[in-house]
């Protein structure tokens, strides 16, 4: 159930209106790393949330972003009013000016049409929740470069609310998939392949400063990776030994969503049989 409040989460005053600058906003109102992309997002994952903890979290949040949509769209309007009314104002973005009469819809900051494409909802609760950290690490830094790209303090203020909400959900969603206990690199329930899964594959060939091939090497080290050549230049390139995907293999947690496609069975196959006896 939602419930309106008539009072922004956040109280916006701007100095001179800027259309220009309520154009570039456009950006967090109905683009891809906007405030109804990042609402819907999070509401949707909730709906589908078997966890009540995690479900509660991801509804709490998705509704401060629909209270973050208003503030954002509050700042706007007040950006863009001048385009009522002003020809050189108008022109900035007749889209805006005149298909939209200068108030906000639901457009990116260069007149996309919002979509839910730009949603990432797999139905996998650690997945989800990764994909949730990344939105809020994008949200934040298009806020950072909108605050660079002003001087009026009202605006500044309201944007620097509106970026550090974003630090505070990144470290909810973090807490949520750290607490989930699950091993760092454990997604669903079929684990990857041994061996292969610490291959790195040395896809690129160079003369020394123009792309020495083991630039990386320090990041390989930290993810205990090996790097192996490609045949082409006849390294041993990847083990490509056929590898059976065992059922159950993966480390899970309680917190997990019902896995999707794991009591299929395909007609008694061998590969299904030795699946089954692999389930505890
Ligand atoms: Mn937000
Ligand atoms: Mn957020």
């Amino acid at each position: 159930m939602y419930h309106h409040v008539k009072k922004l989460m956040y109280t916006v005053n701007i100095g001179e209106p800027d259309p220009r600058f309520g154009n570039m906003l456009l950006e967090q109102f109905g683009g891809a790393n906007g405030e109804l992309a990042a609402a819907m997002q999070y509401s949707i994952q909730g709906f589908n949330c078997e966890d009540a903890a995690r479900k509660d979290l991801l509804m709490d949040i998705g509704t401060e972003e629909l209270s973050h949509l208003e503030v954002v769209g509050a700042l706007i309007r007040m950006h863009l009013k001048p385009m009522k009314s002003d020809r050189a104002a108008a022109e900035v973005d007749p889209l805006v000016s005149i298909a939209g009469g200068g108030g906000v819809a639901l457009v990116n900051s260069v007149g996309d049409a919002w979509t839910a494409d730009y949603l990432k909802i797999t139905g996998d609760l650690s997945v989800d929740l990764r994909s949730n950290i990344a939105a809020e690490a994008r949200a934040k830094i298009v806020y950072e470069r909108l605050i660079n790209f002003t001087d009026d303090p009202g605006s500044k203020e309201a944007l620097q609310f509106l970026m550090t909400r974003e630090i505070t959900h990144m470290r909810a969603f973090t807490a949520a998939l750290d607490t989930m206990g699950k091993a760092q690199f454990s997604i669903g329930l079929i684990a990857p392949t041994p061996g292969l899964v610490s291959q790195f594959f040395n896809d690129s060939t160079g003369e020394e400063g123009e792309g020495e091939s083991d630039l990386a090497g320090p990041i390989l080290k930290a993810a205990k990776l090996e790097a192996v050549d490609s045949p082409i230049f006849d390294g041993k390139g990847l083990d490509i030994t056929p590898t059976e995907p065992v059922a159950n293999s993966e480390q899970t947690s309680k917190f997990d969503s019902a896995p999707v496609g794991a009591t299929h069975r395909s007609n008694g196959s061998k590969a299904s049989k030795k699946a089954a006896s692999h389930r505890s």
